[in-house]
Order: C-alpha cells, then structure tokens, then sequence
C-alpha cells in the first residue's frame, strides 16, 4: 500500500474546496489539510455545494480517500480557559458542521493552553468543552494534537492527553493527532520512535492515532518552542521521520506536512513558496535530497 501522505493547502472564498484539491494535486499529495476559513478569526462565508461536488469528484478522479483529509480547527479556540469557553463550544460546534457539509470526518484541535489557571483545571474545562461539543450524533472525530509546551499549552505527554480522553462521554469520537516536531520539543527522542509508539500504546492505545503531522524541528529536543523546519533540515532529521512515515504499524494513517514556506527575492520583493512538492517526492523517493532549498527556489524562479 502506498503511503497516505499530504501537506497543508489553502482554502480560499472564490474556489473553496475545489482550490485545496487543486493545490494539493500540484504538490503530488494524496491527501491534504485545511483551515476552513483564516485560523486566526471567525469570519467563514458559506460553502457553495457546487464547487464542494466538483471538489469530491476531483478527489475521486485521482484517488484521494475523504477519509483521509484532514481539517484544522482555528488555533484562536482554547477550551482550556474558563473565559473563552462558550465562544468555544459554540464555535467548535459550527466547525464541527462544516466539516460534515464538506463531506469529511477529521478535525484537528490543538487542547488549549491553561493562561495560568494550572494543570488540572485547564484540562477540565478543555473535558467539560468536549462533553458539551461530542454528543452520540456527531459524527466527525476530533483529534487531539500533541503539543510542544510552548507557554502554558496542555495536551504535551501522553498522561495529558489519556486524562481528557479518559473523562470524554462518547470515545470513538475521541482521536489523536501526533506531530513530529512538538513531540521532539516537548522532550520525545524521535530517534527512539519504536519506544514513543510503545508508551503511547501502553497509555492511550495505538489506534487512537489518527493522523501525523510531519515537521522537522529548528530546535533540539525538549526545547518547548514549536518552530517547525523543512524535512531533513532540521534537529529530528530525514532518517528519523522517514522511520515514522514509513512505519509498519502506521501504515493506513494520514501523513500532513506543515513546514515553513521558503522566502525567495522576486523584483526587490520577497515573496514565501510551498515547499511540499519537492519534500514529498523526496519522501517517496527515501532519499535526502541536499539541494532541496535551492531545488524548492529553482522550481518557482
Ligand atoms: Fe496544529
Ligand atoms: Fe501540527
Ligand atoms: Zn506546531
């Protein structure tokens, strides 16, 4: 079976939909992620179902399995403070139907930052969110991503996030979402991958993994920072997330990738491109490609 892999695509109000498959056919992906609307507010226009359908048969045309696509709840929701909790829930709720209009059945929810309010209360209020958001009903599981620790973020071991799922009402709807990079900064030794696998198994089960984000990181191990880096380039290093990519026991799991853009100089200005066309055919190819830059700013010169 061929790997499931993507990277993160736009989503724009003239195209929609039908723009993120088109951009994630450029880069060669066989599956993608998208924010619904900016990640930073909550303006989102309505989904026009025409370019939804001509998005869908686009993806069937070349073999993208709705399965495996991936949406990204907007990071300003933090259902860990007390104070932003019912703009959350309700907020969450709506995106939670998007996701179903769009015809897909992943979101990805970053837990929520304490703000100071500590540990055990942040995670209650992200559990008592959760319980109001998952009814028997829904029918698109949220994934819980791990975090790097950056300031007060909840949800960086795997107790953290055992805790929450353990106090949610309707499980299968409860997932995971590993990423790469903020498993390194949070103090993960990617170079020990079997040993991660095995401590989330023995904490959380193996099947609740539900999607990867791959990312290098600009910073070493444990460094609670969150700055992502291009494949290879980076403190995790190729072989290390070529062994996650290409791991047994993840094989029917979406792979996203969510590095940083490359800036090139275009008249005087500087303008940022995508680097996922040229990192994904060095994943598939298994081989680190040491001219990747150069090759990334070649390719849109
Ligand atoms: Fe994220
Ligand atoms: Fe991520
Ligand atoms: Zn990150």
């Amino acid at each position: 079976m061929d790997i499931i892999i993507g990277s993160h695509v736009g989503y724009k109000q003239d195209d929609q939909l039908l723009g993120s498959v088109k951009e994630a056919l450029k880069y060669g992906c066989n599956t993608f992620m998208f924010y619904t609307g900016a990640p930073q507010n909550t303006n989102r226009k309505e989904i026009d179902p025409g370019l939804t359908k001509k998005a869908h048969e686009l993806m069937r045309q070349n073999n993208i399995d709705s399965n495996n696509v991936v949406v990204h709840a907007p990071y300003i929701i933090n259902l860990a403070n007390p104070k932003n909790t019912d703009f959350g829930i309700r907020f969450l709720k709506e995106e939670i139907k998007r996701v179903e209009t769009l015809g897909f059945n992943k979101i990805v929810l970053h837990p929520g930052s304490h703000v100071g309010i500590g540990i055990e209360e942040g995670l209650k209020n992200i559990i008592f969110c959760l319980n109001q958001i998952i009814t028997k009903d829904t029918k698109v599981e949220i994934l819980l991503e791990t975090m790097a620790g950056k300031g007060t973020e909840l949800g960086i071991n795997f107790n953290e996030l055992k805790t929450i799922i353990d106090n949610i009402n309707y499980q299968d709807k409860i997932k995971v979402c590993l990423d790469t990079c903020h498993l390194n900064d949070a103090g993960y030794n990617l170079e020990n991958f079997d040993n991660i696998l095995k401590e989330f198994d023995q904490t959380i089960g193996i099947e609740k993994i539900s999607c990867i984000h791959i990312n290098d990181s600009k910073n070493v191990m444990g460094s609670h920072k969150d700055r992502h880096e291009n494949i290879g380039l980076g403190k995790i290093g190729f072989e290390n997330l070529i062994n996650v990519i290409y791991h047994d026991k993840l094989k029917g799991i979406p792979k996203i990738l969510e590095t940083p853009y490359i800036p090139l100089e275009d008249n005087d200005k500087v303008k940022i491109y995508p680097p996922y066309k040229q990192e994904i055919e060095m994943i598939r190819s298994k081989k680190m490609n040491e001219n990747l830059i150069c090759d990334i700013r070649n390719y849109y010169k």
